[in-house]
């Protein structure tokens, strides 16, 4: 599937959860869920966004693992951690811009989204993307998706001072070129 790349689109959300399920069923997943899906304001809104592994250039996750466990291949798709090597130590957790992965006390094991890496090295689309019925998750030729939304897709969040640039696109208002993210923003504040 060459030219295909990965596309979320947070707007499009709603909420059903089936690419949790989706990624659930996948044999390698044990029966966990590499996705989350949240509420974004649940106190005002019904809105909810997924969250999957972004596939950083340069990974914090695998940049902060002691035991280097987390590996990124030539194709830019960091994998989940390496279960002869990972000691469950939480950095990566700790470290992730985007709160992607999880770590499993009962396996010692960290685990997250690597893209379906077993379906998307042999030209199959990833489990979220096969079932999300309103393609909020989407797996295709980027002159198709640019074409056919009016979002725009990025891939340059900013995070304070740290600049990160993802293999997986955003989707955003035309006018964004990109992402920043201030985290005072989402702290609780007194009403
Ligand atoms: S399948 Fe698509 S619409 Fe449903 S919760 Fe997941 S991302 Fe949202
Ligand atoms: S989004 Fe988080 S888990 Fe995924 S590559 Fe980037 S730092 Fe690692």
């Amino acid at each position: 599937m060459n030219g295909y790349q990965f596309f979320v689109d947070p707007s499009r959300c709603i909420g059903c959860k089936s690419c949790m399920q989706a990624c659930a069923e996948c044999d390698s997943h044990r029966g966990v869920s590499m996705i989350h899906v949240d509420f974004l304001d649940r106190a005002n809104s019904i809105a909810t966004a997924p969250t999957v592994c972004m596939h950083c250039e340069t990974p914090t996750c695998a940049m902060v693992c002691p035991a280097d466990a987390i590996k990124r291949g030539e194709d830019g798709i960091v994998r989940s951690a390496l279960e002869p090597r990972c000691i469950a130590c939480s950095n990566c957790v700790l470290a992730c811009p985007f709160g992607v992965p999880t770590v499993h006390v009962e396996l010692e094991l960290m685990m997250k989204c690597d893209m379906c890496y077993d379906r998307t090295s042999i030209g199959l689309r990833p489990m979220c993307a096969t079932v999300c019925p309103s393609q909020a998750l989407t797996f295709g030729p980027a002159d198709l998706i640019e074409r056919q939304r009016a979002a725009r897709p990025v891939r340059d969040f900013q995070f304070g001072h740290e600049h990160v640039r993802t293999k997986v696109w955003m989707m955003a208002p035309t006018d964004v070129r990109d992402i920043t993210v201030d985290v005072a923003d989402y702290m609780w504040k007194e009403q």
